[in-house]
């Protein structure tokens, strides 16, 4: 079929929300990335934080780097979507970014903690599809934070500490993944996305599209 017809028969649809949650280091932002790269119709929702810069991280595309002044403003006015302290910083999700593309029918992606998924999953339920992701071993966990090596010893052992509670959350997730493998997993969060894009509620250009069959026929 023609790219032009393709979109003639194109089916409207409402965005979701794709939230993707793990313990540090079981993988979560790569696999974000690598779902970002290869698919055009998802867009990420860049969180602001009042947590220091990382090396190698840009302002405006890994998250707006904000001060607390800022950010408890963002709270007050009603900017975000949803916030929470994460490591002894604020973390939060600007409101209209993702309301603009939802409301285009384009997917949002969250690379956010439980306490985030709580308030979008109160607000937002049936837009929301949620993903948990596991590390394979405790071993391996500690080995990915080392070799990310953007945070101190210290921080490294409280990030560690703070897994086990971390992991408890999983049961309020509509999918987990074991993150053996990063290709692996990431097929695994496409084929979810997938099928949540094919669910009945999430098109709602349907009847419009059978009704245009039935005519014809
Ligand atoms: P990091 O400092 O390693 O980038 O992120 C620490 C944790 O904060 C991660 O679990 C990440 O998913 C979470 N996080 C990042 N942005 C947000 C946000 O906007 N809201 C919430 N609730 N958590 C966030």
């Amino acid at each position: 079929m023609a790219r032009g017809e393709r979109n003639r028969h194109r089916i409207a649809r409402r965005g979701l929300m794709l939230v993707l949650s793990s313990p540090s280091g079981a993988g979560k932002t790569t696999l974000s990335r690598m779902l970002l790269k290869a698919d055009p119709n998802i867009e990420l929702s860049v969180s602001v934080t009042t947590r220091p810069q990382r090396r190698g991280e840009v302002d405006g595309r890994d998250y707006h780097f904000l001060g607390l002044a800022q950010f408890k403003a963002m709270v007050k006015s009603g900017k975000l979507l949803e916030w929470a302290e994460v490591f002894g910083h604020c973390y939060g999700t600007p409101r209209r970014p993702v309301e603009k593309a939802l409301r285009a029918g384009r997917d949002v992606l969250f690379d956010i903690d439980w306490q985030g998924t709580q308030q979008l999953r109160e607000k937002a339920r049936d837009d929301l599809v949620s993903v948990f992701i596991l590390p394979p071993s405790v071993s391996e966990l500690e080995r990915r934070l080392k070799r990310r090596a953007q945070d101190s010893h210290v921080i490294i052992g409280s990030r560690m500490a703070k897994a086990a509670g971390e992991m408890s959350h999983w049961p309020e997730y509509d999918y987990v993944i074991v993150n053996r493998d990063k290709h692996e997993a990431f097929t695994e969060v496409e084929a979810i996305l997938a099928a949540e894009r094919r669910k009945r509620e999430r098109q709602v250009g349907l009847s419009a599209f059978v009704r245009a069959l039935q005519a014809r026929l």
